[in-house]
């Protein structure tokens, strides 16, 4: 088992490219760039509560990075360092080595930095803390929604849901969905490009990590405003359709927009290869009140919203 400081030189220690100093001083030196607002965010993952005990560790460092990423896209920020603080019950080489492999793989694909940290043993879990940049006063919020707005969201919601009822034996998915939603679960993809390019456009936005009608609440009740839903080929019924409404984990963007960006928002969706879906619209009414309508306009009465922690 290799020590706390064999640990920090060889797996989480590497070079950077817009970092004044990194990881191996008592902390970081970062220089942000004029005229842009620092993003900070933080998220934890534990054992047992968001992975298994025998989660793949290559999957799980990109998740543990990914995950915190979606919070800044999800503010239209672009993502720039991450710290990540370890604990870890009593780590092998390969296992580590595997997980810095997976929490590189995602750093790299978003041009991040990893400047420090903290490592000690314990029961295993993680939490990294993000920072991110965008131009004075153009971050997405969750309080900007205006009646009228149309609700947007990204890619297919509800898929990682599935995939993790597939591997708890609730349902049996075959190929391509399969792959597709183990993808999902294992592999997310935050939404950085999307989040860029809303800016300017999009009144309100919040990724996707609790449930799509939980986190809409979000913004319902932020912004003081109420949802009329009407989901375009809303499953009948069942897992599907629960796991659409009220499935975690998905990591895709929800927003809101005026009408008039409706067609700006389509032809984003083509040139990003994303599809973006307009599912309903902001309405007056009391604050965090939302109508869900199937195909034909009948009202629906959702089993849950959502993922809570202390609830479930
Ligand atoms: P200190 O005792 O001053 O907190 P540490 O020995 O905990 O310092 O950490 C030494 C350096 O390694 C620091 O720069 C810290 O930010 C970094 N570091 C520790 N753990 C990690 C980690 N898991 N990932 C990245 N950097 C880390
Ligand atoms: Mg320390």
């Amino acid at each position: 088992m290799p020590s706390e400081f064999e640990i920090i030189a060889r797996y989480f220690t590497r070079g950077t490219s817009h970092t004044v100093l990194g990881v191996g001083d008592d902390g970081a030196l970062i220089a942000p760039t004029p005229g842009q607002e620092l993003v900070i965010s933080t998220d934890l993952l534990v054992e047992g509560t968001h992975f298994l005990a025998d989660a793949d560790p290559e999957a799980l460092g990109w998740k543990t990075l990914a995950v915190n990423i979606s919070d800044l896209a999800a503010m239209g920020a672009q993502p720039r360092w991450a710290l990540l603080a370890a604990v870890l019950p009593a780590p092998t080489s390969d296992w580590i080595e595997a997980f810095a492999r997976g929490f590189f793989a995602c750093a790299d694909s978003h041009d991040i930095d990893l400047i420090g940290g903290d490592t000690t043993r314990g029961p295993r879990a993680f939490c990294v803390t993000i920072l991110g940049e965008v131009p004075t006063g153009k971050a997405l919020r969750r309080d900007g929604a205006q009646v009228g707005d149309s609700i947007w969201v990204s890619g297919k919601p509800g898929r990682a849901a599935l995939g993790l009822a597939h591997l708890q034996g609730r349902t049996r998915l075959t190929e391509p969905a399969l792959t597709e939603c183990l993808a999902a679960l294992h592999r997310p993809q935050p939404r950085v490009k999307l989040g860029l390019a809303l800016r300017g456009i999009a009144n309100a936005a919040i990724d996707v990590s609790d449930g799509l009608l939980a986190d809409l609440g979000h913004i319902l009740e932020q912004s003081g405003r109420a949802a009329r839903l009407q989901i375009p080929n809303l499953p009948v019924a069942g897992l599907e359709r629960d796991c659409l409404l009220a499935g975690g984990d998905d990591y895709e963007l929800l927003f809101t927009a005026t009408p008039g960006s409706d067609s700006g928002i389509t032809a984003l969706a083509g040139k990003l290869k994303l599809p973006l879906t307009r599912i309903g619209e902001i309405v007056a009414g009391p604050p965090g009140e939302l109508v869900l309508c199937d195909d034909g306009g009948s009202v629906i009465t959702p089993a849950t919203r959502g993922y809570d922690h202390f609830r479930q």
